[in-house]
């Protein structure tokens, strides 16, 4: 076993959640920073449990060939992006063998069937630029110049960067516009430590398709002052369309208050996933990879098979983006979900599309369902709740048991799992096939590149009548 500052020669065979590379010291397992698929490294152990070690990469003895020079000048210090040097090729690799682990181990599905029906995983043609949403925040460096960047991986340290390279081009002409004014009108960026200090973060939104840009400055105080130079400065850039402050005068991580008010233009921006269109304030929940949630939610429609007769309910439905997309294709939708105010902008973006065959309860899935189940039996006797397609897309902890069961009770012909965690996925997939479901096909789609998540799509079908 290592202990704490020793140093050692390691050979990186694998990846960790967070996109760190594992490797093993005489069967003791190391997690190594930076460190990618294929790099003999030396570090230094910095924190030694007895399983295993988190080490620091001191320096690469040989590397990786599927190493490749990261494209952002400070990949490494900022926390944003995992494994910008790892080639893309490598990554999506990564990704779908690490669903495919998942689903062996976690789900105890055999390999030849895996193997079968995984399809390939579907990448990014354009793996950079891909954010429609950047949260800078403003702060000063040791000089005490103002800065805006991201923080560092675990800290809140500021590391300065106008040029994010998931973001659009568009960010550093605002971020410079922003700093100026500050300057040239002498307004302070918030501290943290002390509390003080007036601005703390800027929000920009782009819409991919119709190219509106949002900019909302969020800021400890009520006012923000000579705000018109601001708005002055900002409306110059072609397709700015809402620029807003946001009022958080809390001691908090969260990046947003509650309160937004209108400097210029309108109080949001509209976009398009496919032909569904939205309408995103600063609040709003919203994709952040327009491109990838048109390839994820168009294959969860496509394995949805809807042939316009069929009642679908969409578990976890956000602000509706996947039930807005087969509302088009099917009879009926119902969407869940926890946020109220999620619901609320389902509800809007459903009526600014013409859309009304979907409706939203708001609640808890492992609530809402088991009692619509419920009550349906009792004013329907004899009968049961039915459900023609369901769609599930539950955060990373997956679906409560209760979910599971009650979806296996209304008998849909075919499931369609979204996912943002294969292990979780893994786990109630086995469920599901536990009790009367087969597992058809698998798509692992990169939502998120240059970073270790990976989201997988599932379709699952009743395996016999109920
Ligand atoms: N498909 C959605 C995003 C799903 S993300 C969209 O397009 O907007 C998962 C969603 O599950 C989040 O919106 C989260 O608020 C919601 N959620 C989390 N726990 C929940 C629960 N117990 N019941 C219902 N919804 C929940």
């Amino acid at each position: 076993m290592l202990k704490k500052n020793d140093m050692a020669v390691v050979t990186i065979s694998d990846m960790g959640v967070d996109g760190e590379g594992i490797g093993k010291v005489d069967g003791y397992t190391l997690f190594v920073k930076d460190a990618v698929i294929g790099d003999v490294v030396n570090v230094k152990v910095m924190k030694a449990k007895k399983q295993y070690g988190y080490a620091r990469l001191m320096e690469i003895v040989e590397p990786s060939p599927y190493r490749t020079e990261p494209v952002c000048s400070v990949a490494r210090q900022c926390g944003g992006c995992q494994i910008q040097s790892l080639s893309y090729e490598k990554q999506l690799e990564f990704k779908k063998n690490k669903v495919r682990g998942n689903l062996i181990r976690i789900g105890g599905f055999e390999e030849k069937l895996i193997d079968r029906i995984m399809e390939p995983i579907a990448g990014m043609e354009e793996p950079f630029h891909y954010r429609n949403k950047a949260q800078y925040p403003i702060g000063k460096d040791k000089e005490g110049n103002l800065i805006a960047g991201f923080y560092a991986g675990r800290t809140h340290q500021i590391i300065s960067n106008h040029d994010c390279a998931l973001g659009v081009p568009i960010n550093r002409v605002i971020l410079e516009k922003v700093l100026a004014f500050m300057k040239e009108n002498h307004i302070s960026a918030y501290d943290e430590t002390t509390g003080k200090g007036l601005v703390r973060h800027v929000l920009i939104r782009f819409g991919f398709i119709t190219k509106e840009i949002m900019v909302c400055l969020v800021i400890n105080g009520t006012k923000l002052p000579c705000a018109e130079k601001l708005t002055e400065s900002l409306a110059q850039i072609p397709g700015m369309t809402s620029i807003t402050y946001n009022i958080n005068c809390e001691n908090t991580n969260v990046i947003m208050g509650n309160e937004i008010r209108l400097l210029w233009g309108q109080e949001y921006i509209t976009d398009y996933i496919g032909d569904v269109k939205y309408q995103i304030s600063p609040l709003s929940f919203y994709q952040v990879n327009p491109v990838q949630t048109n390839v994820l939610y168009g294959q969860a429609l496509e394995y949805a098979g809807l042939t316009g007769n069929e009642t679908v309910w969409d578990v976890y439905c956000g602000i509706g983006t996947i039930s807005l997309f087969l509302a088009q294709k099917a009879k009926k939708v119902y969407g869940v979900e926890i946020v109220p105010q999620a619901i609320e902008d389902a509800k809007r973006n459903a009526e600014i599309n013409g859309i009304q065959n979907a409706e939203f309860y708001v609640g808890k899935a492992e609530e809402v369902l088991p009692d619509y189940y419920a009550a349906y039996a009792k004013e329907h006797p004899g009968e049961n709740a039915h459900a023609d397609v369901i769609v599930v897309d539950p955060p990373r902890k997956g679906c409560e048991e209760s979910v599971l069961s009650t979806m296996v009770n209304m008998g849909p012909d075919r499931i369609v799992y979204v996912s943002c965690d294969s292990a979780t996925l893994a786990r109630d997939l086995k469920y599901l096939c536990e009790n009367g479901y087969g597992l058809e096909k698998v798509r692992a789609v990169d939502m998120f590149p240059m970073t270790g998540h990976v989201e997988t799509v599932c379709l699952l079908s009743r395996k016999a009548p109920v």
